[in-house]
């Protein structure tokens, strides 16, 4: 690949995308101004998977490494107090970010996953208990779905199944005869990552709460689209991964009401979660320390804190408003596409498009939309039940970011366009 060449040969940008100033928001993003497979331009779709990251939080990260290494919490140095509150400082950003009313109720994980598995395993554990039930929906991510198995197998519960309606939203109606005196724990995701359907979480809550059941809201596709308020939707755990939000790979956040929290058994042990320590016994620190064993992804924890400033600055009503109109007209070219067939056709949704075509098999469109610089995601994207739902084996995906052109978009359809003819 060529990452020296700045010039990615697009249209003007249109209207809508000047608007947003996105021609000068992708100056700092040098990664998407390249060619690739030798000469052509680079049109990254493939946002659901993984953000790409902006100057200033890759600057972060390096000035981090340059200046202020060290560990945190357990050094009275200079580097270690630098340190310290630069991964403090995240922990309040993510507060803020998620309007939760304290830091504490602020974990680091490694991700969407993690956070996730440790709700699974330290609440799940401790609160799911034989004959139990456990709500998760038709169109969750494996992230959610396999750890709540786990759960269910380990307890002998049960998994519960919302479905998934045929344009792609969750069919609320049926949720209350799913739920019984048994249910324990409904978990969620916000935005499917296959579908784009934006779910009513809130709704969802505030049916559970009531009735003392728990809920974990995945957020991993919500936190870089929608205002997220984790007291007005009024869930009891809420997730989401850096990387989906212009930040590092590898880390990402719990966040849990203290009131659940304070009471959970620790998900792992080790340094850093504990109080005291003896071979008759050991006592464990307070929130958020007992469920942070061992040394945690602190340069990720400052890439995530920029990504979060970074992300912060942006005008959201015009990202919003953009990206509304990427996937209209996504979604009318890619309709006009003969055989095309879009999955997921929500009234609510981000800017994802999933799409299969008759007799022609997902990867094969990928393989050649790639050859003509356009990256998507063809698979099940995580996503197996829901795509058995449908009745295809895969999906073809693109996915809009904040930097996503109008011209991009034409790439897009082009290319698909393209691909479909040669396949056909
Ligand atoms: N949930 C959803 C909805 C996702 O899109 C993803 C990532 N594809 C995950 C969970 C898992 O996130 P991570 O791999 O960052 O842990």
């Amino acid at each position: 690949m060529n990452t020296s060449n700045v010039d990615a040969g697009f249209a003007p940008v249109a209207v809508a995308d000047n608007a947003l100033y996105v021609s000068a928001l992708r100056n700092e993003f040098p990664i998407l101004n390249q060619r690739v497979h030798g000469n052509v331009p680079l049109v990254y779709l493939d946002n659901a998977a993984t953000t790409q990251r902006p100057i200033p939080v890759i600057n972060a990260t390096t000035d981090y490494l340059l200046h202020s290494h060290s560990n945190v919490h357990r050094g009275g140095h200079a580097l270690a107090m630098e340190a310290t509150r630069l991964f403090e400082l995240t922990r309040s950003r993510i507060q803020a970010f998620l309007n939760a009313p304290l830091p504490e109720e602020i974990i680091y994980t490694r991700g969407t996953t993690e956070s996730v598995n440790l709700v699974a395993s330290a609440w799940g554990d401790d609160n799911v208990k034989s004959g139990d039930e456990v709500i998760v929906s038709e169109m969750d991510h494996h992230a959610v779905i396999v750890p709540m198995q786990m759960l269910c197998q380990r307890k002998g519960a049960t998994l519960r199944v919302l479905p998934v309606l045929d344009n792609g939203t969750l069919d609320l109606d049926a949720l209350p005869d799913l739920i019984n005196n048994r249910t324990k724990l409904i978990a969620v995701n916000h935005v499917s990552n296959a579908l784009g359907t934006i779910n009513d979480v809130k709704s969802i809550c505030a049916l559970a709460r009531p009735r003392g059941i728990t809920t974990l809201i995945d957020g991993a596709q919500a936190v870089a689209h929608l205002k997220v308020d984790v007291q007005d939707i009024d869930c009891d755990f809420y997730v989401f991964s850096a990387h989906k939000l212009y930040g590092p790979t590898g880390v990402g956040a719990l966040y849990g009401r203290a009131e659940i929290m304070s009471s959970m058994s620790p998900y792992q042990g080790g340094g850093s979660m504990i109080a005291s320590v003896s071979f008759e016994g050991t006592t464990y620190n307070d929130l958020p320390y007992r469920f942070e064993a061992g040394t945690q992804n602190i340069e990720g924890a400052v890439g995530l804190g920029a990504a979060l400033e970074w992300f912060g600055g942006l005008d959201h009503s015009a990202v919003a408003k953009h990206e509304q109109s990427l996937l209209r007209r996504a979604t009318e070219g890619l309709s006009a596409i003969k055989g095309l067939r879009i999955i997921g056709n929500a009234p609510n949704k981000i800017g994802i498009i999933s799409f299969v075509v008759d007799g022609i098999h997902a990867s094969d469109i990928g393989v050649l939309c790639d050859e003509q610089g356009v990256a998507l995601r063809v698979g099940h994207h995580c996503t197996m039940p829901l795509m058995k739902r449908f009745g295809v084996g895969s999906t073809a995906r693109a996915s809009a970011g904040v930097y996503t052109t109008h011209s991009e978009i034409d790439a897009l359809v082009t290319s698909v366009g393209k691909a479909v003819r040669m396949l056909s």
